[in-house]
């Protein structure tokens, strides 16, 4: 583990119960556009909001999951027509990841521009960053306190991030009452990838102290309260309990990135059309089964989390959860295990990682 470090955290993090009652005093007078998904409209969130504030000049309500250019391309260049000061994200981490899209601009350009930023066509230099207040309302991504963004290409067949130093948040607000609707399915996915960026954050080149003790209290409480919550969809308690364990794994991979089950990952959601949550999780048990009495750290770790050094725990819930660690359950025989292998070559999330396959 590195013992020389930095660790840099530039986002104001708030958590309480119905925090969104306040969001006048954050947003303080300046023009906002409001930024959420179809699946949390229903729930009469933009009405609520719109009187809790005069400040909302615009709204997009149909970001979708795993957001794509083609969509995010369209909806800039609408939004960009108005004059605005400052994005509100509340929704997922599709719906924070759009509006990380929808913040980087220039005066004379369209998105195109932020388009080629991240396909890699333009330098990531001379663009301006709208700021952003960002309310999760999955207990999952972190998004709202890292600095990159995941955009999907689905004709490619692949995933592109936008990665720059300064593309944190303002503010990010953890409610977790705000997530007593996600229905069964979500919670598991989103808790499976809050505990994926914590494991990944562990197995790590760039893992220090601070990421380590945090990463760790994150996965005790995945392991502590994911089972729980699924069985007891509606308690506060379990719900808050997952979602700082969403916000320690933020600020611990905020500071490492991820690792190899997240590179494998793109491969499995383009390919096969898994949710990010499943595909950056089912192959943890097997990682782990990698890792263990190579590095120190990692076992002290891997202790503290599991209590034994093993990845029994962890299979024990991902089958409770009914969620199968073979790459054949997800269509990936040998051959195209082969292909997913291929897809790793230069990635920069392998190159991170303490665990090879
Ligand atoms: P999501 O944002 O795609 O949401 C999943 C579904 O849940 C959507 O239909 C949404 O409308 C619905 N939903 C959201 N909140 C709800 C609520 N409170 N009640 C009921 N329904 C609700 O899912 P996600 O897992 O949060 O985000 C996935 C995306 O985040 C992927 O594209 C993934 O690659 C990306 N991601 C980004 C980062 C990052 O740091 N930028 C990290 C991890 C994952």
């Amino acid at each position: 583990m590195n013992q020389k470090f930095s660790y840099h955290m530039p986002t104001k993090i708030v958590s309480a119960n119905n925090e969104l009652d306040n969001i006048a005093k954050y947003i303080n007078g300046r023009k906002t556009i409001l930024i959420t998904s179809q699946g949390f409209l229903k729930r009469g969130f933009v009405d609520k909001i719109n009187t809790l504030t005069n400040s909302i000049v615009d709204i997009v309500t149909d970001v979708k999951s795993h957001p794509e250019f083609k969509d995010l391309e369209k909806t800039y260049n609408q939004i960009h027509k108005k004059e605005f000061e400052l994005i509100l994200a509340i929704g997922g981490g599709s719906v924070i990841d759009a509006s990380k899209f929808f913040s980087v601009y220039d005066y004379k350009k369209d998105a195109k521009f932020v388009t080629d930023m991240i396909k890699g066509n333009l330098p990531k230099e001379k663009y301006k960053l709208i700021p952003t207040i960002s309310i999760p309302t999955t207990a999952g991504t972190g998004s709202e306190i890292t600095p990159w963004a995941t955009i999907w290409d689905m004709n490619e067949k692949k995933k592109y991030s936008l990665h720059l130093p300064d593309l944190f948040s303002e503010v990010a607000i953890y409610d977790p009452t705000l997530t007593l609707s996600v229905p069964k399915g979500i919670t598991i996915q989103t808790g499976l990838d809050t505990l994926s960026h914590a494991l990944e954050s562990i197995w790590n080149k760039n893992a220090n102290p601070i990421t380590i003790t945090y990463a760790v209290k994150s996965a005790k409480l995945i392991m502590q309260n994911l089972l729980l919550l699924c069985q007891n969809l509606d308690s506060l308690e379990y719900r808050d309990n997952i979602m700082k364990a969403c916000m320690y794994a933020g600020l611990a991979f905020s500071n490492t990135q991820t690792a190899i089950a997240h590179a494998m990952s793109y491969y499995i959601t383009a390919h096969k059309g898994i949710d990010h949550g499943i595909a950056c999780s089912f192959t943890l048990p097997m990682l782990i089964d990698n890792v263990i009495g190579k590095y120190d750290f990692i076992d002290e770790s891997l202790m503290e989390i599991f209590g034994e050094l093993s990845s029994d725990k962890l299979r024990k819930l991902l089958k409770r959860l009914d969620i199968s660690t073979e790459f054949s359950d997800y269509g990936i025989d040998e051959r195209e295990f082969k292909e997913l292998r291929n897809s790793l070559k230069n990635n920069q999330r392998v190159a991170n990682s303490l665990v090879i396959i």
